[in-house]
């Protein structure tokens, strides 16, 4: 200001600025005399162009303005405010750059006049100013932005346009090192390298990542003042650390997935495969980028199943296990099982899906191979087992024949040795039927097909039954045989009672084969009693325990004791005979009762074989004699109760002799096999019954269509019609002859499997005896299938007249019934057969007399019970079957009936002591 007053010889002057926008003027400067010849204390800083006078007339004009003659009128002139200096002459300039006003300068009051001259001086001064003030201006603001730099942590730089650097604050001298002014940026930031400043988009400035030292910088370079860059950088070390190490564990976690043998694949919500590793690549036989994308159903050879899994995943969150079978390139299929979860971000929303999988694919084709395997074995073990069960039938067939070919001849009259003859071939017949009867066993339960018949039963009639059958045995050996069963067995149980019955027979047969002194022991007791209380029905445990005293067994020896066909002596010098099935074939039933054996024994001293079973207790028949205030077998205490008592020889059980010859009937027996036929027809025939005779199922049904039967006797496997079909059709012609009566079957059979049994009854067979056939065992069930029919007789004919009716064949003691029973003891029956006709006979129908007479049933009928058991036990048919009659007319409340039949029981003795005088005759004159 002061140098443009100096240089026009001015006393005063001013600058304004001036915005071109605004179109107003902002005081920046007042000359000194100004302020001290004006009265004015502030000056209006700013002004309107619109309300200037002439000295706002340099601008209108945008040229210069003189007043040599200020005082004179002017148009232009406003008058200037109150303590304003006053103005002789006055000279104004616009200063211009780059074609915009940016100031006014005004001079005043000059002693000459203001000419071309001053114009041109200020003008020349006013440049140069102005170019200062602009660089003072600029530097002003650089040093403002350096100062801010300053304390700016982040390192920032100013670079000429040919990479000098020109700046940096404490920060880049700390990141690049100090005393870099004036040195080239290039060697740090070579992208620099070529690049002007107007290169760069002000928008977009350029990004940099570059390392110093230990430290990572970002810098961003953006266009600086004049040919410059400013380059700001941020120090992100610790956002590359954290990169880095998350690129660490991403490829770790990577290289895991991949390593995986087992595939992994990952699908979007939608079912497109998002990626997959290695292991999938080979099952997919394609590449990552071949799958990414694609719906992995496509894969699938079965979509369905797929999409069907998918589906399910998706709604449970998690699937195991789902079968997958992907298609590789080349077509071969693998078998995958599959384990699938969601994956979710961190709000739960679903991402995809997770699956790992394992390849199945030999595992499938080891398990069909494993199946093919099972069933070729299975199928194999059928035929097998076909083959055992039809040999044992071809087997047992000709035995059956033998043995009753010996059974007839022991009945006629014996000459000298031949009866001893017989007795060894009958019973070697006997051991032959019963090594043939445990291979058969034996080869059931192996292959399975063996089922256990659960029924009701007393325990202490099965116990009595089977001490019965091998009481002979212990006394031919001179050894005690004794049983007890603890009062606290209940009376009935359910359970397989012919299979526990060949279990006690297989250890009781065993420990009198091993004892040549002493006793035999048969204990039977709850093994956990009270265990039941809360079962329904109540289970309890029961332990069978046969004790022996007999040559006991080396320890080393026991342990396989319980396998097929192991014995302690091997050498073929061996003591005893046996298979080696018994045992085993016991463990195996016992095993199916889910029980379990075990022995204990010392040689020398003896063994003890027992065995635990859990059995259901069966309700007691509440209207039969089998009350524990009527024990049944009063002659063996042993099996009501502790303490036991030894069974002695007179005490046969009752129920050993289970069978009764029926009343005399009209029977038709089909029977291929003379053999076999000829001992039927003659025990039927000695039995007083009627017998016609056909050799196959044709002729049988010729004869079933002709002639009326009371019973036919059906042998199954017959040449040109077997016996089941023949039962069939004879059903199915009774099904069309309304009125007709049906004839009861029985079949014989060498096929004793509960399946074949329940097809023979599904064919309106009525029941099954085995073959070889027990005679007893014929004769009960003849006269179970045909009670009905006795029944109606029995109802046509008044009881009263059965007393006159001749006595039926069955009077008096069976032979073949005691032969059988009595296995040759002969004598030991007569004696047993004496003392009943002597003492039992007569005090039990006395004590069913006097009952009757005094009123009181009870006591008749306990009687009548145990007469009929005695009856049975020595082998007394007719006698048996009288108080048997008796049982139900007291049960009937009968009188009449039961004073008839006692008329008929008192008429039976004498028969029944003539019979066994003729008996003992008989065998006396046999030289028995
Ligand atoms: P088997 O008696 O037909 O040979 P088992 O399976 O019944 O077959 O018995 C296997 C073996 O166990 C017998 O051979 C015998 O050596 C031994 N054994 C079984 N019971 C007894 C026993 N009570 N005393 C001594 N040895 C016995």
């Amino acid at each position: 200001m002061n140098e443009a007053i100096a240089l026009t010889r001015s006393k005063l002057g001013y600058i304004y600025h001036y915005s071109e926008e605004r179109q107003e003027f902002i005081l920046h400067a007042w000359s000194r005399q100004v302020m001290e010849e004006c009265s004015l204390i502030k000056p209006q800083a700013c002004y309107e162009l619109k309300n200037t006078g002439a000295w706002g007339e340099a601008v209108r004009r945008r040229g210069p303005v003189i007043f040599n003659d200020f005082a004179a009128e002017h148009p232009l002139k406003k008058g200037y405010p109150a303590g304003h200096a006053a103005l002789v002459k006055f000279l104004t300039i616009p200063v211009i750059v780059e074609d915009r006003i940016v100031a006014v300068v005004g001079v005043a009051n000059k002693d000459e006049d203001y000419d071309d001259t001053d114009t041109m001086h200020l003008n020349l001064l006013m440049d140069a100013v102005w170019k200062v003030i602009g660089r003072l201006r600029a530097e002003e603001q650089l040093n403002e932005r350096a100062n801010f730099a300053r304390h700016n942590p982040a390192p920032v730089l100013r670079v000429a346009g040919d990479g000098r650097i020109l700046l940096l604050n404490p920060a880049a001298e700390e990141a690049l090192g100090a005393k870099r002014v004036g040195t080239s940026a290039y060697d740090i930031l070579p992208e620099l390298e070529g690049m002007q400043p107007e290169d760069i988009d002000p928008d977009a400035p350029l990004r940099l990542e570059i390392k110093l030292g230990d430290k990572w910088f970002a810098f961003a370079v953006v266009a600086g003042q004049g040919d410059s860059f400013f380059i700001y950088g941020s120090d992100i070390s610790l956002r590359k650390l954290a990169q880095e190490s998350l690129k660490a564990v991403s490829l770790y976690t990577r290289s895991l997935i991949e390593a995986n043998l087992d595939p992994m694949i990952t699908c979007d919500p939608d079912g497109l495969i998002m990626d997959v590793n290695k292991a999938a690549e080979e099952i997919f036989g394609r590449h990552r980028g071949e799958l990414i994308g694609q719906l992995f159903a496509r894969f699938d050879a079965n979509p369905e199943t797929a999409f069907g899994s998918f589906r399910g995943l998706m709604a449970q969150g998690s699937i195991t296990g789902f079968p997958a079978a992907i298609r590789h390139a080349s077509g071969k299929v693998t078998e995958l099982s599959l384990n699938a979860t969601l994956l979710r971000d961190q709000n739960g929303k679903i991402l995809g899906v997770l699956a790992t999988g394992r390849d199945i694919t030999k595992l499938k084709r080891i398990e069909e191979d494993l199946r093919r395997a099972k069933e070729g074995a299975e199928a194999a073990s059928r035929a097998k087992g076909d083959f055992l069960a039809n040999m044992s039938h071809e087997i047992r067939t000709p035995i059956s024949g033998l043995l009753g070919m010996i059974e007839l001849a022991k009945s006629a009259p014996a000459m000298d040795k031949s009866r001893e003859w017989l007795d060894l071939g009958a019973k070697a017949g006997r051991s032959l039927l019963r090594i043939v009867n445990d291979i058969l066993d034996y080869s059931q339960i192996e292959a399975g097909k063996l089922q256990l018949c659960v029924e009701a039963f007393d325990v202490r009639e099965l116990v009595s039954e089977v001490a019965a059958t091998v009481l002979m045995l212990a006394r031919e050996k001179g050894l005690e045989l004794s049983v007890a069963v603890d009062p606290d067995v209940p009376r009935r149980l359910f359970g397989d009672r012919g299979r526990l019955a060949q279990i006690l027979l297989n250890l009781l047969g065993n420990a009198i084969k091993y004892t040549d002194r002493g006793s035999v022991r048969l204990q039977v007791a709850p093994a956990r009693p009270g265990q039941s209380e809360n079962a329904l029905p109540p289970t309890l445990e029961l332990s069978f325990t046969v004790a022996d005293t007999g040559i006991g067994i080396p320890l080393d020896k026991q342990a396989g004791l319980f396998e097929p066909f192991s014995q302690v002596d091997i050498s073929s010098s061996k003591r005893f005979q046996g298979t080696g099935l018994g045992l085993s074939i016991s463990k195996r039933l016992v095993d199916m009762m889910d029980g379990s054996i075990w022995l204990e024994s010392e040689p020398g001293r003896g063994s003890v074989f027992a065995f635990i079973v859990r059995l259901a207790e069966a309700p007691s028949e509440p209207d039969t004699p089998d009350t524990p205030d009527m024990p049944d077998t009063p002659d063996m205490p042993g099996t009501s109760g502790m303490p036991d008592t030894t069974a002695t020889p007179d005490a046969p059980a009752p129920g050993a002799l289970r069978g009764r010859a029926p009343a005399e009937l009209d029977v038709l027996l089909a029977e291929d096999d003379p053999i076999n036929r000829k001992f039927i027809l003659t025990v039927l025939q000695d039995a007083g019954h009627r017998v016609i005779c056909a050799t196959n199922g044709i002729e049988a049904l010729a004869l079933a269509g002709t002639t009326h039967f009371d019973l036919i006797l059906m042998d199954i496997q017959m040449p040109t019609l077997g016996g089941d079909e023949a039962a069939r059709r004879i059903r199915e012609r009774e099904a069309g002859e309304p009125g007709a009566p049906r004839t009861p079957i029985l079949a014989l059979t060498a096929y004793a499997l509960p399946e074949d049994r329940a097809r023979f009854l599904s064919l309106g067979i009525d029941d099954c005896v085995t073959k070889p056939v027990d005679v007893n065992e014929l004769f009960a069930t003849m006269a179970q299938v045909t009670s009905n029919l006795r029944k109606t007789a029995n109802a046509k004919a008044p009881r009263a007249s059965a007393a006159q009716a001749e006595v039926p064949a069955a009077s008096g003691f069976d032979q073949t019934a005691v032969a059988r029973r009595f296995a040759g003891r002969f004598d030991f029956w007569a004696e047993l057969a004496g003392e009943f006709l002597e003492r039992s006979f007569p005090s039990h129908t006395a004590g069913m007399r006097s009952g009757m007479e005094r009123g009181d049933l009870n006591a008749a009928g306990k009687s009548a019970h145990t007469l009929k058991g005695v009856c049975g036990t020595v082998c007394a048919p007719l006698a048996e079957e009288l108080a048997a009659q008796a049982v139900i007319a007291i049960r009937g409340n009968d009188t009449a009936g039961l004073s008839a039949l006692l008329t008929l029981l008192e008429q039976e003795k004498p028969r029944l002591a003539a019979s066994l005088a003729a008996a003992v005759g008989k065998s006396g004159s046999g030289g028995d």
